[in-house]
């Protein structure tokens, strides 16, 4: 198969995504008291309601309708003040209702959308973005200095509830092949569940990549659900075609399941365009069809031919009346909105004078904001305001998140790495006592060796000479042992600059300062 870069030149990947998200900070379930707990023994939190028992009549939880409007005004949906549920009938015993309850063609939420930010190299793969100049638009793309900004759709975002979980026993890492038989546990059944439909306007993996961080961006913010992709309470489907470049024709859709994480998003999406391409130019056909990511073959296998919504036999749910939030009830829930990703980095950009990029790198995680908000009272508390604010925030877009990348399951917040640790190298890098490429080893020794920055610079002796004598004899000897390269530089051979600067480093042990170094030796090679 062709590499998704080649494959994008030719063909365009039309995106959508299908977001569930259980509202896992509620107590109860959607529609009865039953607790809400995950890893709870089987089969402990049920009841007549959830078990779809003769004669059990559902109670709709109002935190349920809180976090989901509160979801929808995050995502600048319009709020449906009438709305209702509907079953949706289907036939397995992970629901032992035979239904689920869901919304209808009209959700709580409708007709929001999320901007993506998107910069690196993956921001190459959105095609015709050379021809557009910083600030200027095509289709839902705007071109910025580092990559574009893409305006995504949202359909819409309704509330239905969890299936239970079926375990199969007996087979290969607990699928149902080659199972001997299955064991149900009813305690997910009825978890309230918000269900975000976005429009067909992704066109990378990149992109459907970052909505999906974003999302789970906000839903924390909010405080809704604990969006760990990893235990399933924030999961994610995508749809999926193709179309040459210039047609405005869609093409047949693939759904894909099982991403469960960014990672498999992402490659999950970019293996099946690269599928289908192989498929569409060898003159095959592509199927409506669900497939399932498979992240170890690296390659996505047909689950089922897609159902139609016919086959499900929505109807009007007659144990619910319909819905009628009133305005009050919206401007409350409006009301308890916090500060969002993207309000906290347009206060980043005001308040500590950032760029629009590291402001917004800055709240790509929850934990690094946090972090930042922390770093930036201590230093309001030592009256030094804004003053650290790009070194800070230098240092927690690069060593921070590389770290944090590279180590799975760390924890900002409770590493050695505590705020005033992370100020004092800042303060020791600002006032030269460290270089910047010290710093580095200072900040890999406070997070192995959980020390200060001072007294890990302390015992291993590695304050920064910035005393002019001691370098500018220096500098006289390095000019002196390359009397030929002093010539070539004067004969015009600048870029010698940087032999002289290390030779002058490699004297002093890596402790010179370099600013200090550089002026010394330009003001005395140029003499
Ligand atoms: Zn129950």
């Amino acid at each position: 198969m062709r590499k998704l870069e080649e494959v994008l030149n030719d063909w365009e990947a039309v995106i959508g995504l299908e977001v569930h998200a259980e509202l896992t900070t509620l107590r109860t379930k959607m529609f009865c008291g039953c607790k809400l707990e995950f890893g709870a023994e089987p089969n402990t939190h049920t009841c007549p309601v959830c078990l779809g028992l003769p004669g059990a009549l559902p109670v709709p939880n109002r935190a349920a309708i809180e976090g989901i409007v509160l979801a929808g005004l995050a995502t600048n949906c319009d709020i449906e003040k009438h709305s209702m549920f509907y079953r949706k009938n289907y036939m397995y015993p992970d629901m032992a209702k035979n239904f689920q309850t869901t919304q209808g063609p009209v959700a709580f939420c409708m007709r929001g959308w999320l901007d993506l930010d998107v910069d690196g190299p993956a921001a190459r793969e959105r095609h015709g973005l050379d021809a557009l100049e910083p600030g200027q638009a095509e289709g839902n793309v705007t071109r910025t200095e580092e990559g574009y900004t893409a305006h995504v759709g949202i359909t819409r975002i309704h509330m239905e509830e969890d299936a239970g979980k079926m375990v199969h026993v007996g087979g290969g890492e607990g699928r149902i092949a080659g199972a001997t038989h299955s064991l149900v546990d009813y305690n997910r059944a009825g978890t309230p569940l918000i269900e975000l439909v976005t429009e067909p306007d992704l066109r990378t993996p990149e992109e459907a990549r970052l909505f999906m961080q974003k999302l789970r961006q906000i839903y924390l913010a909010l405080g809704i659900s604990n969006c760990s992709m990893e235990e399933g309470s924030l999961r994610c489907d995508g749809n999926v075609s193709l179309r040459r470049r210039g047609s405005s024709a869609l093409g047949v859709k693939t759904e894909l399941k099982n991403m469960n994480s960014f990672k498999n998003l992402h490659d999950g999406l970019a293996y099946e365009i690269c599928r289908q391409a192989e498929v569409l130019e060898e003159g095959g056909q592509i199927y409506q069809e669900t497939r399932h990511w498979d992240p170890t073959a690296k390659r996505t296998i047909v689950m089922r031919v897609k159902e139609t919504a016919d086959d499900y036999r929505l109807f009007p749910e007659p144990d619910l009346a319909p819905y009628d939030l009133s305005d009050e009830f919206v401007e409350a829930v409006r009301a308890k909105l916090p500060e969002l990703p993207d309000q906290k980095a347009a206060r980043y950009a005001t308040e500590h004078g950032l760029s629009a990029y590291d402001a917004r790198h800055l709240v790509d995680h929850r934990a690094t904001a946090d972090f930042f908000d922390a770093c930036m009272a201590l230093a309001a508390a030592e009256g030094d305001g804004s003053r650290f604010a790009k070194p800070l925030a230098n240092l927690i877009i690069n060593d921070v998140t590389a770290y944090m990348n590279a180590h799975e399951g760390f924890d900002l917040a409770e590493s050695p790495l505590t705020p005033e640790r992370a100020m004092e190298l800042v303060r020791l890098v600002a006032s030269d006592a460290v270089s910047s490429k010290q710093a580095k080893e200072v900040f890999a020794a406070v997070l192995a060796e959980d020390k200060s920055p001072e007294a890990i610079v302390a015992e291993r002796g590695m304050e920064q000479v910035s005393d002019t004598g001691a370098i500018e004899a220096v500098v006289d000897e390095v000019m002196a042992a390359n009397p030929d390269k002093v010539e070539q530089y004067r004969g015009g051979k600048t870029g010698l600059l940087g032999f002289f600067v290390g030779q002058c480093m490699k004297a002093m042990r890596g402790q010179g300062n370099p600013k200090v170094i550089n002026e010394l030796l330009a003001a005395k090679l140029d003499a």
